[in-house]
């Protein structure tokens, strides 16, 4: 039987080399881990970082076969990856988040109907597949949110629907083979609470903070979100109680509106740190790349308490010409991620300020 723990000196096979992955990188290389990053991308953020890299197609059968005999576990850093893949990396190394949870979250339709099999509140929905389809989502839900089945993220692949929008016009302009219309929740606050699972079952959640969004573009997070305590503990609760269901190892950050009359609904989940979790690498005795290396190596989790108030801005695209005065004031921390290429919304940094 092998050691209930990987010790420091492991490797960690990250696949995919964004600013997650980096991030994850340098907390493992804190605690004396090393990282390989499996990524398409040629000078990627992660692999700045890590001396060990695959630059490779995620389903290229043969670098998958070096990559998992080079590496001790392996984790992901973006959900949007062919599962199959994973699946044969898992037959012979853990992979964490599992394949399995990766293809309920890839995918709105079944995350929602597990959402629903446990009982967690969500909006309205409903499936949709042609133009009638919509008519007859739009008519039973009222104003709602047409989104992609699969591959949506930063609000990519979404419509807003209203109830004078003509459905055959809409439809064609979706461009999908398949949707799912949401029932528009006219929310107070949006906030998201990240979660930690480690194999033994043991759990730790970071605060609840409350998310603003500009173009459907995460903009800013503040810790803790001002909400009723009561309400945070619901949220906390919620997070832990999806995180046992999907049996997680890793993390998982789950997006939810605070409706106006103060109860919760999910809008989302990401087995995986998350840009609203930026802020505990500042403010947290334990960050949550720090709190994932932890969980996927099977040692004790970390305390997730924090040591300030914080607020996290995202650099987006020209924000980010705004380095070096960042950089001159003393309130703000900058972290940077090493894209050259400068795209409007692109995000290229956060800074985060603690509030004392
Ligand atoms: P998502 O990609 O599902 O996280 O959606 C991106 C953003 O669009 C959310 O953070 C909300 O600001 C907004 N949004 C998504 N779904 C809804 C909904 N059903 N009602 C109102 N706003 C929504």
């Amino acid at each position: 039987m092998s050691a209930p723990w990987l010790p420091p000196g492991s490797v960690i096979g990250i696949v995919g080399g964004g600013q997650l992955g980096r991030m994850i990188a340098l907390a493992a290389a804190r605690l004396g881990y090393r990282c390989h990053v499996l990524t398409p991308e040629v000078d990627a953020p992660a692999i700045q970082v890590t001396n060990l890299s695959t630059i490779a197609a995620y389903d290229d059968p043969e670098a998958l076969r070096r990559f998992a005999a080079s590496v001790d576990v392996v984790t992901i850093e973006f959900e949007n990856l062919p599962v199959a893949p994973l699946a044969e990396l898992a037959r012979v190394r853990p992979v964490h988040p599992s394949p399995e949870i990766l293809a309920i979250c890839q995918d709105r339709l079944q995350e929602k109907a597990f959402l629903q099999r446990i009982g967690a509140p969500i909006a309205a929905y409903a499936e949709v597949r042609d133009a009638g389809g919509l008519a007859r989502a739009a008519a039973m839900l009222g104003d709602g949110v047409l989104k992609t089945v699969r591959l949506g993220y930063d609000g990519k692949g979404q419509m807003r629907v209203r109830g004078q929008d003509d459905p055959a016009a809409l439809w064609a302009d979706f461009r999908a083979p398949q949707g799912v219309l949401e029932a528009f929740v006219d929310f107070a606050m949006e906030i998201s609470v990240i979660t930690a699972r480690a194999p033994g079952g043991e759990l730790a959640s970071f605060v609840p903070v409350e998310n603003r969004h500009r173009d459907h573009i995460l903009a800013r997070t503040v810790a803790p979100a001002r909400i009723p305590d009561a309400l945070a503990a619901d949220a906390q609760a919620l997070a832990e109680r999806i995180a046992l269901e999907l049996s997680l190892v890793g993390l998982l950050a789950v997006e939810m509106f605070v409706t106006r009359d103060g109860g919760l609904l999910v809008n989302e989940l990401a087995p995986r740190p998350h840009n609203s979790g930026h802020w505990t690498i500042d403010a947290c005795a334990t960050s949550q790349f720090e709190q994932l290396v932890r969980a996927i190596c099977g040692l004790p989790l970390g305390d997730p308490g924090r040591i300030a108030d914080a607020v996290m801005d995202n650099i987006l695209g020209h924000d980010i010409e705004r380095w070096a005065d960042l950089l001159a004031d003393p309130s703000a921390r900058l972290h940077l991620y090493g894209k050259r290429e400068v795209r409007p919304g692109r995000k290229l940094g956060h800074v985060t300020r603690l509030i004392r």
